[in-house]
């Protein structure tokens, strides 16, 4: 890969997953020289930092891949319903490669700073190796999911075992056999990582503070005749994926309540989903998300399911959300999981009633004195999610404004996509738009085609200068928290809600109104000559 940059660009590219990719790819469409910067050694984003044991995506693999080039979507072929993380990997660095992408990246890099030079109408960017790039335009293609987060434990550097983190897993493979492994979090990284540690170490404690709803994966092998099937009317299916859903993937739904049917009637229907699998069953009455006592119905049959799976009644219970409603955190998908506490290696340790008071040399001590000697400890402690990837950078936009200071009661930004005050700088799915609300590659596809339309539309009409108005962006703000509140999602501490991390202000950080809605509503932008943007030759 490139290891140097010229040093006047148009654009400049933050991050090379999914979106930065597919960023560079649409630039060179258009005759714009685009550079990536990277901080991995490799591309792939998300899929290159996630290497635990069990990472998979729990999106549909033919559904959660570029639809862009469809030559590629036709001679690749997905091995599992549910792509392993290294599948994934092996697609998006085959995608890099035969659009040959690689040699505008600049890996092992990262941004520290854009500074937009007002005399010049310029973004000055700086990396972290000392280099410094002018480009017209930035683009912050750097996930919702990438910064990685160790809670400030007490003690943390005392202890002298090993510690992973499941967002920046090492790339060797780690040996757990004969070790005493203690993993914190129980969320959607956790519930995937726990069965396979479960099998390898000598003994694995389970510090869970929130329980987990978790629908079982299903997962399978896929067969050529459904692989074919798909082929032949894949251009059809990712229209309507794109155009007539709420998240992007092709999920049976309805538009009945789940209180106008019987109680038979409704078990019946859980009972199917849950045996289809996956995030399917959060679709089965049209308001779940909406009505809680709606809601209920569906949490209850999936605490019901953790009961008849753990053997234990009282790791059962503890095992069992009671406190929020299903979906209203991110839900998870898993093999095995809640099965892993019946086998005699696991112990399932309850930190929401005794919280970690601190790491100890040899291990972590709770706030009840109870000890837990550990040779290793995994962090699956989430991320500082869709506002801490870009804030990690130091953005200064027009007349001195800091994005840190302009965030900092909240995200604003224009359709999730230009901050007022940051002239000529674009996010890709960030916060305000759907993005990690459904099936992302869908949503960073529609992104990176607007941000294509509107620089068409800027080089077609001798532009150089866009900027999102103030009024325009204060209405979307509104409007998205005003969505996000009819959603029982904002009733649960979620990192949706910014509330896994002390002190992040709480707001929600995605639109909620759907992919199809958030589509139709950048179609009429677009339409109505870019409404809400200020440009300038
Ligand atoms: P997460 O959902 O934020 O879960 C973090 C876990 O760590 C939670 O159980 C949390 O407990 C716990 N935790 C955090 N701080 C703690 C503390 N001080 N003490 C004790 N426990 C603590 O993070 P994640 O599991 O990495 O998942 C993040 C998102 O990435 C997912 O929601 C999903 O969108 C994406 N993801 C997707 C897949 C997939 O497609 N299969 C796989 C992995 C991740 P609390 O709940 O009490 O805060």
């Amino acid at each position: 890969m490139s290891d140097s940059a010229s040093r006047q660009i148009d654009v400049a590219i933050i991050g090379a997953g999914f979106a930065g990719l597919y960023m560079l790819h649409k630039c060179r469409g258009l005759g714009l020289s685009a550079h990536v910067w990277e901080a991995g050694s490799g591309v792939g984003g998300t899929w290159f930092w996630n290497r635990y044991p069990g990472a998979r995506c729990d999106a549909e693999s033919l559904q959660y891949s570029y639809s862009f080039v469809p030559e590629i979507e036709q001679e690749w072929r997905w091995t599992e319903r549910y792509a392993t993380q290294p599948e994934i990997l092996a697609y998006i660095e085959h995608v890099a490669d035969r659009l040959d992408l690689k040699r505008d990246v600049t890996c092992n890099t990262k941004v520290t700073a854009a500074r937009y030079d007002d005399a010049a109408g310029l973004w000055r960017v700086s990396t972290d190796k000392g280099e410094e790039v002018t480009a017209r335009f930035v683009i912050g293609a750097t996930g919702a999911l990438s910064a990685a987060r160790i809670p400030e434990f007490k003690g943390l550097e005392s202890y002298t075992g090993e510690t992973y983190h499941t967002g920046t897993w090492p790339h060797h493979k780690v040996d757990f056999a004969g070790k005493r492994v203690g993993i914190i979090g129980t969320g959607s990284s956790g519930v995937q990582l726990i069965p396979m540690l479960a099998e390898e170490a000598a003994h694995l404690h389970v510090f869970q503070r929130t329980p987990a709803y978790s629908i079982p994966a299903h997962n399978r092998p896929l067969d050529d005749a459904y692989v074919q099937r798909w082929n032949s009317n894949a251009a059809e299916f990712r229209r309507k994926a794109r155009e007539e859903t709420r998240n992007g993937m092709l999920y049976e739904t309805t538009t009945k309540s789940a209180l106008e049917v019987s109680a038979e009637e409704r078990q019946r229907e859980y009972e199917r989903r849950w045996a289809i699998g996956g995030g399917q069953f959060l679709y089965a009455y049209a308001d779940l998300l909406v009505n809680p006592a709606a809601n209920e119905t569906a949490a209850d049959f999936a605490r019901a399911q953790i009961r008849s799976i753990v053997t234990d009644p009282k790791v059962a219970a503890l095992l069992t959300p009671t406190d929020y409603g299903i979906g209203t955190k991110r839900p998870c998908v898993d093999t095995d999981y809640f099965a892993t506490f019946n086998r005699p290696n696991v112990t399932l340790v309850d930190v929401n009633a005794a919280p970690i008071a601190e790491i100890t040399e040899t291990g972590i001590r709770l706030e009840d004195g109870s000890t837990y000697e550990l040779d290793a400890i995994v962090f699956a402690t989430g991320f500082d999610a869709l506002t801490g990837p870009m804030l990690a950078i130091d953005v200064t936009g027009r007349s001195g404004l800091s994005l840190r200071e302009k965030w900092a009661e909240g995200p604003r930004a224009y359709l999730g996509l230009m901050s007022n005050g940051f002239p000529n700088l674009f996010t890709v799915t960030g916060p305000g738009s759907p993005s990690v609300l459904g099936n992302v590659v869908v949503s960073i596809e529609q992104h990176v085609d607007l941000i294509g339309t509107i620089l068409a539309h800027m080089q077609k009409a001798g532009l150089t200068w866009i900027e999102p108005e103030k009024a325009a962006e204060d209405a979307w703000v509104q409007r998205v928290n005003e969505i996000a509140a009819k959603t029982l999602m904002t009733k649960a501490k979620s990192w949706y809600m910014g509330a896994n991390i002390p002190g992040k202000p709480r707001v929600f950080l995605a639109y909620a109104g759907g992919v199809d809605n958030y589509r139709k509503e950048c179609d009429a932008m677009v339409a109505d000559g870019f409404r809400g943007f200020s440009f300038a030759a």
